[in-house]
């Protein structure tokens, strides 16, 4: 019983609760997003029947081969694109996703506002910080994220949100949540998708409005 995504769902929503609860500058509601990169649909059956609404994928091809039907099957089902968004895919996402948490460059906000100008609906946007400054991770520098946010929602108008950002692994997250949390406060921006199995429970203490857990519900990725 240990080891079925309904067990780890309710041990991983009463933890979300529980460390909310305790920390000063958790935000009021805290969201589990199900990282449901490479699971089968066996399992996402099994996380939407333990009362997971929200799931997150790394791909667009992947999400449209995996997720239309459930859709159909359970309408509640809310979809965040997680991974990172290429230019040309942008309008199968635009259609597909109700969140994509990955805009990071102002080429692909171009892109993004002509494609939900031509489809009439919009996806809440995160901007992605690369707050490590990895250079094999996508995000926008910490230093370009002030004139990247006023581009996004000033220029072009975006339904930007929040933040989000994946700290580099080998690093203590809580400077990176931080950081990502001083530079949403400075634009008004309400949403932090930060923190994953390792680490949300620092990021709720810093204010994650969204966690994106995938090993902690699924267990380790077959891939
Ligand atoms: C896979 C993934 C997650 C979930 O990671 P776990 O460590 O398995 O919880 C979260 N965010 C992103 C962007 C991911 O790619």
């Amino acid at each position: 019983m240990a080891d079925t995504v309904s067990h780890k769902a309710a041990l991983v929503t009463a933890r979300i609760e529980e460390i909310r609860k305790a920390s000063p500058l958790a935000a009021a509601q805290v969201t589990l997003v199900a990282a449901s990169k490479n699971q089968p649909e066996i399992k996402l059956r099994e996380a939407i029947a333990s009362g997971v609404r929200v799931f997150g994928e790394n791909k667009v091809q992947e999400a449209e081969s995996k997720w239309p039907g459930l859709r159909r099957e359970f309408p509640g089902l809310r979809l965040h694109l997680i991974g990172p968004l290429q230019s040309n895919k942008a309008r199968d996402a635009v259609e597909l996703f109700d969140v994509i948490e990955t805009l990071d460059r102002p080429s692909l906000a171009e892109t993004l506002a002509k494609e939900i100008a031509r489809a009439g609906k919009a996806p809440e946007l995160l901007i992605q910080v690369n707050t490590g400054e990895e250079k094999q991770k996508s995000g926008i520098a910490p230093k370009e994220a002030d004139n990247f946010i006023a581009y996004a929602i000033k220029e072009l108008k975006l339904p930007v949100t929040g933040l989000m950002c994946v700290p580099p692994v080998d690093d203590i997250p809580a400077p990176h949540f931080a950081l990502l949390r001083e530079i949403a406060l400075r634009h008004g921006l309400s949403n932090l998708s930060m923190g994953m199995s390792g680490d949300f429970e620092t990021a709720i203490r810093f204010g994650a409005t969204e966690v994106r857990i995938g090993t902690a519900l699924f267990g380790e990725r077959v891939v």
